[in-house]
């Protein structure tokens, strides 16, 4: 660009740049996107890009417009906010410098390209807002999936927030200015004003986006004022992204917090439900073995129930009438699978329709997609039903199978419409006329032009004389310099090349302009007939999402009867009731990474009697695995999911806790223990007697005594207090006495069998406790070296005896009006017994039998 106009160019700059500091501002210029200053040395470093400057020493980097999403693309991800700014006017016609606006503004939580998005899963935005003084009460939480259309409004307790955003995962999360909102790390936050959060303001907002008078319909209350604010605020902050309005949004779904299972951050990442524990590891969590949808919602769904089980047991029921269903007709399910096969994402298809932004190839996949909807539907109804289930009737019933707007599509569209409009053939002929008669004109042209070649050959008597075609020139005819003196006298020369030269006639002039004209009012034409295609297809994206969202759920049905079937699943009896009953129990993801049949399944019993259940056992038996699975198949009866047992009675959790092992939370920079502890006194408080309370290990990360003893106290506590179902896996043989103590509680073990030096897991439960830890037979396994192994044998030996954590140390304090950890123990004969074991000279075979007489002593004193 000339130097004359740089200063007023730099002034429009700055003058834009103002309004969007917080973005990388694209500033078009012709066919690139320009930066300048500071933009562009971000961008050079995050993209990998030159950065130049200009002739007045402004830092310059560049990006073609053409690759622009790509780049995009990697901004956003790298975390950035980019304000697209475009010319709005044409340049040629310009005055002085060319008017530019910024259009759009993309960020991690409003990103709208195909690419970028995984198919499995929601791109939310999200905006929270906290009720209340202090950050107490009710927090109010909106969400709005761009590309689907879906929006969700939740009013939460505060303590539920951490559930919340981990089950929607947003990219982006919008905050009152001055609040202090917790997010994880990697997930956007944007502060707007706190007046924009005003709950009126909103209602009145809503009301007139989907035309409605009150938002009673939507199912919202007085209790919702918070999630209607973050709602408000979320629209407005959207529309300042998108000013030329924004793409079709479905309306307000109010998810309830107490109509689902609760599941914390620690509960979803110790199951490993959507993410492995490690990351990077694959075949790990639930989701992959679950994952057997064939469609893009169905996966999305999918995932979404499994963050979201149910808590009433008729809902969760009619979900279970639909997969069985499915189970019991193989041949029905298969058909209805093969069908959906062939849909794609219709709903982020319909969504970047409304939004204008699908183009001609996107357009033939929503309508290859929607002339699938009949073999669907047939396949749906033709189900052999067996038992009724409710929702598949409601389904086949209510099936939009949308065939006006597959009707339009087909006859409208070519079979395949390339990826650019530009590109031409997109309407089908026979379709418009008009484009008809535009198209006869310019293949009449070129026909002509073609035919040009033959006569003019004849004409001159030159056999190598063609007929060609360039941009600049446009049609010309061809004479290598050998035939110069023949070339007629109505040649007019154009081109010199080394070889030839190229000549035009009138008469060739004539037919170009007919055919280059017919060729730029075919491109207009089609450009016109497409948009409004388009458009009519955008008018109804609520129609055809309401059908995707139907497909979703027929998709999942599929696919959880699928997996039922082929991992030998059984349905759930789920109900109101405390007992949580599990026969031959399988751990969904650990029995898929095994050789067949080679888990080991697992009784497990919850009872009234029984609520408070200590696992004791060797490490390694199958503690954690059996903890584990209590909790998946809990949850994946609670989502309507068949579950790997042979049978199985589930009373209703309303709060599912897991805090498995010591995993060392170092990473996030807090001492394990202190991690650990907070996330125990977490449990404590959000706990109800309808809870579930998976722990294992606790109190690991500290000293031997302080484990035990906060580990009894925490036992205690849920046992007396909150009074819920709890499982407690331990390795601290100690807290086998806690039975005696309370009520409710039931020692169990996961049986060893020891056979010479080393033990043989089981990993089978079986009621009572186990008085040994093995751990020196681990470490034996593991490779200890063997002199190693035998001064442990003895240091254990000394410290069993001598009731002491570490050889030489006075022994804990013992108050002798309570029954301490081991001080009944103290005069039983079986201790005096074993104090007289010379450990050293035992051989495994005394040892065992030594065991075995002292174990059937240990019921007589
Ligand atoms: P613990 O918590 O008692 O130390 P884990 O639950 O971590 O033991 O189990 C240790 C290993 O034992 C698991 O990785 C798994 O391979 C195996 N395992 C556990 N339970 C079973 C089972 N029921 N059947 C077969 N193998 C099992
Ligand atoms: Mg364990």
């Amino acid at each position: 660009m000339a130097d004359a106009t740089d200063t007023p160019l730099m002034q429009q700059y700055k003058e834009i740049k103002s309004r969007h500091r917080d973005a990388i501002l694209f500033f078009r210029m012709g066919d690139f996107y320009e930066m300048f200053f500071d933009d562009a040395h971000l961008a050079a470093r995050l993209l990998d890009i030159t950065l130049t400057a200009r002739g007045d020493g402004v830092p310059l980097a560049g990006v073609p417009v053409k690759a622009a999403a790509e780049y995009l693309r990697q901004l956003v991800a790298a975390g950035q906010r980019v304000a697209i700014c475009e010319q709005i006017e044409d340049p040629r016609l310009a005055k002085g410098i060319v008017r530019r606006e910024v259009i759009e503004t993309i960020t991690p939580g409003a990103f709208l390209d195909e690419g970028a998005l995984t198919g499995g899963r929601n791109n939310f935005l999200a905006a929270v807002m906290l009720g209340g003084q202090g950050g107490s009460g009710a927090v109010g939480l909106a969400a709005i999936d761009l590309g689907t259309g879906e929006f969700v409004l939740e009013t939460i307790d505060a303590t539920a927030l951490d559930e919340a955003l981990g089950r929607l995962a947003p990219a982006e999360v919008v905050v009152p200015a001055g609040s202090d909102v917790p997010l994880a790390d990697g997930v956007m936050r944007t502060t707007r004003e706190a007046w924009e959060f005003d709950p009126e303001l909103a209602r009145e907002d809503l009301a007139r986006r989907f035309t409605v008078a009150s938002l009673d319909g939507f199912g919202l209350g007085p209790g919702d004022a918070p999630a209607i604010g973050a709602a408000g605020a979320l629209l407005r902050y959207l529309a300042d992204l998108q000013p030329s309005g924004l793409p079709h949004l479905a309306r307000p779904t109010v998810r309830r917090g107490d109509a689902h299972l609760w599941l914390d951050d620690m509960t979803r990442r110790n199951l490993e439900l959507v993410e492995p524990l490690r990351a990077g590891a694959r075949g790990t969590t639930v989701l992959e073995v679950l994952d057997r949808t064939v469609t893009p919602m169905g996966a999305r769904l999918l995932r979404r129930w499994l963050l979201s089980p149910l808590r009433d047991p008729e809902r969760i029921r009619q979900r279970l009438d639909a997969v069985a269903t499915m189970v019991q007709d193989e041949r029905g399910r298969a058909r209805l699978r093969e069908a959906l096969d062939g849909v794609r994402d219709l709903e982020r298809l319909a969504g970047r329709a409304a939004a204008g932004r699908a183009t001609p190839r996107e357009m033939g996949v929503l309508r290859d997609s929607l002339l699938r909807l009949p073999d669907t539907l047939e396949a749906l109804t033709g189900l052999s039903r067996r038992e009724q289930s409710a929702l598949l009737n409601q389904a086949a019933e209510g099936f939009d199978l949308l065939t006006d707007l597959a009707q339009e599509l087909a006859a409208a569209l070519t079979d395949r419409p390339p990826a650019v409009l530009s590109d031409g053939e997109v309407i089908r002929p026979g379709h418009d006329a008009e484009l008809d008669e535009l198209r006869g004109l310019r293949d009449g042209g070129k026909q002509f032009i073609a035919g040009l070649q033959q006569r003019e050959r004849e004409r001159t008597g030159i056999p190598s004389l063609k007929v060609g075609f360039n941009k600049v020139f446009g049609y010309y005819l061809e004479i290598t310099h050998a035939h110069r003196e023949r070339v007629p006298a109505d040649y007019e020369r154009r081109q010199t090349l080394a070889g030839a030269e190229r000549y035009v006639t009138p008469e060739l002039k004539e037919y170009e302009a007919k055919v280059l004209g017919a060729e730029e009012r075919m491109g207009t034409r089609e450009a016109l007939l497409f948009t409004a295609l388009r458009e009519r297809v955008g008018t109804a994206a609520a129609r055809v999402q309401r059908t995707a969202r139907e497909l979703a759920r027929l998709d999942v049905w599929a696919a959880l009867a699928e997996v039922a079937v082929r991992q030998h699943y059984t349905r759930p009896e789920v109900h109101d009731g405390p007992t949580l009953v599990l026969k031959a129990s399988r751990h969904p993801v650990i029995e898929t990474m095994m050789p067949r049949e080679s888990f080991i399944p697992n009784d497990v019993r919850f009872e009234p009697s029984a609520r408070v259940l200590l696992v004791t056992g060797p490490n390694m038996a199958g503690k954690s695995t059996i903890l584990r699975q209590i909790g998946l198949c809990v949850l994946l009866a609670q989502m309507g999911s068949y579950v790997p047992a042979a049978a199985a009675s589930i009373g209703i959790v309303d709060r599912l806790f897991t805090r498995v092992g010591a995993s060392d939370n170092l990473a996030r920079g807090q001492s394990t223990f202190m991690v650990e502890m907070a996330e125990t006194s977490a449990i404590l408080h959000n706990a109800t007697a309808r809870s579930l309370v998976l722990l294992d290990e606790i109190g690991r990360g500290t000293s031997t005594y302080d484990g035990v003893a906060i580990a009894w106290a925490v036992t205690e506590h849920l046992h007396d207090v909150v009074g819920c179902r709890t499982m407690f896996a331990t390795h601290y043989h100690e807290l086998m006495q806690l039975p005696e103590e309370l009520a409710h509680a039931r020692n169990l073990n996961v049986g060893v069998r020891e056979s010479g030096d080393t033990v043989i897991f089981l990993h089978r439960l079986e009621s009572g406790g186990t008085d040994r830890s093995y751990g020196i037979h681990v470490g034996q396994l593991a490779g200890l070296p063997a002199a190693v192994v035998q001064r442990a044998r003895q240091i254990l030996g000394t410290l069993e005896t001598e009731h002491r954590m570490v050889p030489g140390a006075p022994p804990p304090p013992e108050d002798p009006g309570q029954l301490g950890l081991f001080g009944q123990l103290r005069d039983h004969p079986v201790v005096e017994e074993l104090r007289g074991l010379d450990l050293d000279r035992l051989t495994p075979l005394d040892a065992l039998n030594r065991l075995a007489e002292l174990k059937r002593r240990s019921g007589e004193g």
